[in-house]
């Protein structure tokens, strides 16, 4: 019998170790902790509802921060040692855990004023959490309520990395002068998730999709969008594929527009997210030009089997390159997720295409 995906995604959060490596990947610790230190004003005396609150840190800093109630809710059998973590550093009284799913609990109050949530996964809507969060939002959030984080921003750019397809494709043709081409079939056919040196993009990176989690409907996470890039001066090699990443913003009121990428990836990534002209909003970036996190990014390499790679040149130097990409839910697998990527040169009448999983 197939497993039920929802039993297994629980019990994978009922281990210490993905916790460890979760609280350990200080890029996205320190983001939700600067936050709530920093703003102590926006949590002093609120109520906050904490969406899949694992071992409780999250919890924990929002009480710290004046939260006169919070409401750890987790499905996972990792909340009772949330309980006794509250319980060792005295905040029981403030914080409340409740086990089981957001969409059945029972509050103990109508509204929240805040909703804090660490629901991201990779290429951000793998896992598919959050649609938890939008349901929360929309049942309990108060109308002038805050979402912590707030707004999302999916990335994506062209790669050229001959040494990585070297690596990962060509290295099955002689293992210890072994060939296993068999472990070459359907290898393109799964997304990858790796962390990818900057050098390896061959194009500038395309903010394709901007979230406003205050905003945003379920059904707007089901999408297809237009991506455009402009091909390096120095293109050189093969284009093997694209890479995704996103970054995250928390905005101090609702009204606050989330970070609209107008400063190059680059400069948005090497600053961790921080825009240099707002240097007190809390923000970070998967992606690679910051400090690696737990997420990586997600790389699609193009099935050159299928499709004759296109060869990057002098030719191709500065021109812009463009598609679509559509995020669509994967049959049978309703926390899967599946990629589709449409590319062509400017000049190109035809658009080649391919499909990916996130498994
Ligand atoms: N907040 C913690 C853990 C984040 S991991 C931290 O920041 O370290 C996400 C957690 O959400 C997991 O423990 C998972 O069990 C829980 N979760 C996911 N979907 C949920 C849902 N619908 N209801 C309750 N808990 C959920």
């Amino acid at each position: 019998p197939k497993k039920d995906d929802s039993a297994y995604y629980f019990e994978s959060y009922a281990h210490n170790d993905i916790h460890e490596v979760m609280l350990k990947d200080a890029v996205r610790t320190d983001a939700y902790r600067d936050f709530i230190y920093g703003n102590k004003h926006l949590f002093a005396g609120k109520v906050v509802l904490d969406i899949g609150c694992g071992t409780g840190i999250l919890s924990m800093f929002c009480a710290k921060a004046g939260a006169k109630t919070v409401i750890a809710v987790d499905k996972s059998d990792i909340i009772d040692k949330a309980r006794e973590n509250i319980f060792a550093n005295g905040l029981s009284d403030t914080i409340t855990c409740l086990k089981g799913r957001i969409e059945e609990v029972v509050l103990p109050v109508a509204k929240v004023d805040m909703i804090v949530s660490e629901w991201m996964g990779y290429a951000l809507l793998y896992e598919a959490m959050l649609p938890s969060v939008l349901y929360a939002r929309d049942r309990y959030l108060a109308p002038d309520g805050l979402l912590v984080p707030s707004h999302c921003n999916l990335w994506v750019a062209p790669v050229a990395d001959a040494e990585y397809v070297a690596d990962h494709i060509a290295f099955w043709r002689d293992v210890y002068g072994f060939d296993m081409q068999p472990m070459q079939r359907d290898i393109y056919a799964d997304s990858r998730v790796q962390t990818m040196n900057p050098a390896a993009l061959c194009g500038t990176p395309s903010a394709f999709r901007s979230l406003d989690l205050h905003t945003v409907a379920v059904g707007e996470l089901v999408f297809s969008a237009k991506w455009e890039s402009t091909l390096a001066a120095d293109v050189s090699g093969a284009l093997d594929g694209f890479l995704v990443w996103w970054d995250c913003f928390f905005a101090q009121s609702r009204d606050e527009p989330g970070i609209t990428p107008s400063i190059t990836a680059q400069e948005w990534s090497a600053s961790g997210g921080r825009d240099a002209k707002e240097e007190d909003r809390v923000a970070f970036t998967t992606g690679p030009f910051g400090t690696e996190t737990h997420w990586k990014q997600i790389l699609f390499l193009i099935d050159n089997k299928k499709k004759a790679p296109k060869q990057l040149g002098e030719a191709e130097a500065g021109k812009k390159i463009s598609g679509e990409l559509e995020y669509i839910t994967a049959e049978g697998h309703a926390r899967g997720l599946k990629i589709k990527i449409t590319w062509g040169l400017e000049e190109e009448g035809e658009k080649k295409d391919q499909v990916w999983a996130l498994n």
